[in-house]
């Protein structure tokens, strides 16, 4: 069965987007997925035009059929005004080459929330390793963004297995992030919440994924 990854940093995947930082560029090999983007933790001032650059020019090529992981966290990071600078910028990409966001984020909805509507971006901002509660997925819902669970559901955390029961299903997906847990045991962790088969929950994300990643995939 084909259990797409929304967001893993293992390179091995082969049915899944890959997240890169561009210091991986290197690691790009024919036939696997991949996303690219500058993570709020990683941003190195003297680095952010040339890796701008270099997202940039992937993006023109083909090379990522997504923006990220990139993001906003007031927890960890640089000084929120540059990481909001950085993300701004990656925006700008992603709305350029239609590519959709992968986007972490920690305490800073409302700034990304923000972002979203004055940029006017039509892409779709995915936000992965979701763990809000239902208000903030309403919240969330009504500015359009989309959702990736992963290890919240695997930690059995009741607020999370509420949201991902409440969402829109069109607008959601799961991933594993940096956890080495197979993908199909999110699946079926995700399954059993949401009371369907595993058959069905496969299909309904590979629609998800056919309507976000139109191009690339
Ligand atoms: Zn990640």
């Amino acid at each position: 069965m084909n259990f797409f990854n929304l967001h893993t940093h293992n390179l091995n995947c082969d049915h899944g987007i890959i997240s890169l930082f561009p210091e991986q560029l290197n690691e790009i090999t024919e036939g696997k997925k991949y996303s690219m983007g500058i993570h709020p933790w990683h941003v190195n001032e003297k680095q952010i035009d040339n890796e701008l650059e270099i997202i940039e020019s992937l993006a023109k090529q083909g090379k990522i059929l997504a923006i990220g992981e990139c993001g906003l966290d007031k927890i960890k990071g640089i000084e929120m005004e540059k990481q909001i600078s950085v993300l701004k910028h990656q925006i700008e990409i992603s709305d350029k080459y239609n590519l959709p966001l992968i986007l972490h984020c920690v305490k800073a909805f409302d700034e990304l929330i923000q972002l979203k509507k004055e940029s006017k971006s039509t892409q779709r901002f995915i936000i992965h390793g979701f763990k809000g509660g239902r208000t903030q997925t309403r919240q969330l819902e009504k500015q359009g963004f989309y959702f990736s669970f992963g290890k919240a559901l695997m930690d059995n955390n009741a607020k999370v297995s509420e949201s991902l029961k409440s969402i829109d299903k069109r607008h959601f997906f799961l991933e594993t992030d940096v956890s080495e847990i197979p993908i199909e045991k999110v699946y079926r962790k995700a399954a059993e919440i949401l009371g369907v088969s595993i058959e069905i929950l496969v299909n309904l994300i590979e629609r998800n994924r056919m309507a976000v990643f139109v191009t690339g995939y």
